[in-house]
């Protein structure tokens, strides 16, 4: 039996990451920060019916004691490095805690394998966010990067140091550069979720209207059941790599926006207000990746549509909100 070690496990792709892993009958460890809410922290497992298969163990990315820890009592075969302040918006507000945690610590990581287990394959999450002020109109492995947020900036150092340590030291170890995936999972900071979570407030008339920021924005949004299917693919192969991990369609935030909408019976006209604090200190215009060499190394392909992530995602929502509030009368 393999065994692996994920960090971030309790969040949106650590759910699905462990789900996946226990299905190709990995035993998983999962590194879980100590938390005083230690009873919802698993409530991704929860959703997906893992969290008694998946083994939760306490450590920090920023405590590099705790990593060796763990890695030297777990031998893990396979680390994936999932954990970080992910949410750009909060970035700016906390550069210096987005610097520990999201590019330093990858770096305490890759120290522990060094030290504790240098034969473990290795896995950075790396972000279509180093691309920002894009140099191509299609990103691929080979696109200059120009960060524009603190936490791009943070996952780019984070990003070379998993280059560096392959090349110096000679370790496993794999960047999969992921473009903005998505799912009834998400974090309800980020904007498809807070798109899907408004519309089935609206639709269960707990609110009459959602504010936004930059409709004008466009990512290349995929599914996070997919994804992390890429990442396990990246650690199979003889020799580490970098990978992007995209669709190749953009789409505005306000397509989002009008296919959540509609899929509840709504018009997001009707609904939409633009919030100006909600505007990006410094945005990212437009994403779009060019996912070829995943494809030709490994073959790996997107299945989900935006149409149905965007279904799948209010209806997630709508369960949720009629079983908070008791009315199960409209089922999605
Ligand atoms: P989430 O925000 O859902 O999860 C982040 C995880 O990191 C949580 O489990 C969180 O724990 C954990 N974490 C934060 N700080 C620490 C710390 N100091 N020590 C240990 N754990 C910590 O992210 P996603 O699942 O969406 O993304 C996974 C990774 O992929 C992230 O690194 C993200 O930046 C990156 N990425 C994501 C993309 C996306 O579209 N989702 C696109 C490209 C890259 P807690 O629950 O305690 O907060
Ligand atoms: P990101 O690509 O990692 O920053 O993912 P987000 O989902 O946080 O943001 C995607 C885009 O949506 C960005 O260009 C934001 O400016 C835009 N956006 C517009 N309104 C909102 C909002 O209310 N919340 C968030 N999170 N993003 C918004």
């Amino acid at each position: 039996m393999r065994t692996a070690l994920i960090t971030g496990v309790t969040g949106q792709d650590g759910a699905y990451l462990s789900h996946f892993l226990l299905g190709k009958g990995y035993r998983v460890i999962g590194m879980v920060r100590r938390s005083a809410s230690s009873d919802v922290i698993g409530e991704r497992l929860r959703w997906l019916g893992i969290l008694d298969r998946v083994e939760l163990v306490d450590g920090n990315l920023t405590d590099l004691a705790s990593l060796i820890r763990l890695v030297a009592e777990y031998q893990p075969d396979e680390v994936y490095n999932l954990a970080a302040q992910s949410f750009v918006a909060t970035s700016w507000q906390q550069s210096l805690v987005t610097g520990q945690v999201t590019g330093i610590g990858a770096v305490n990581m890759l120290e522990a394998l060094r030290i504790a287990n240098p034969k473990a394959r290795f896995y950075q999450a790396s972000s279509s966010e180093m691309f920002g002020k894009i140099q191509e109109p299609r990103q691929s492995e080979r696109t200059p990067f120009y960060p524009r947020s603190p936490y791009a900036a943070a996952k780019l150092y984070a990003h070379w140091m998993t280059v560096n340590y392959r090349e110096s030291f000679g370790l496993h170890a794999s960047s999969g550069i992921l473009f903005n995936h998505e799912s009834p999972l998400r974090g309800i900071e980020f904007v498809t979720r807070r798109i899907t979570d408004g519309v089935a407030r609206i639709k269960l008339g707990l609110a009459d209207h959602l504010p936004l920021g930059n409709l004008a924005a466009m990512r290349d949004w995929g599914h996070a059941r997919d994804y992390v299917q890429a990442m396990w693919l990246m650690l199979q192969q003889e020799s580490p790599g970098d990978y992007v991990i995209a669709t190749g369609r953009t789409r505005s935030v306000r397509e989002f926006c009008e296919l959540a909408f509609a899929h509840a019976g709504l018009r997001a006209d009707d609904h939409i207000r633009i919030d100006p604090a909600r505007f990006r200190t410094a945005e990212v215009d437009v994403l779009c990746g060019n996912a070829a060499k995943a494809e030709q190394t490994f073959g790996w392909r997107p299945t989900a549509t935006l149409e149905e992530l965007a279904a799948e995602m209010v209806d997630a929502d709508l369960v949720r909100h009629r079983v908070k509030h008791g009315s199960w009368s409209d089922r999605p």
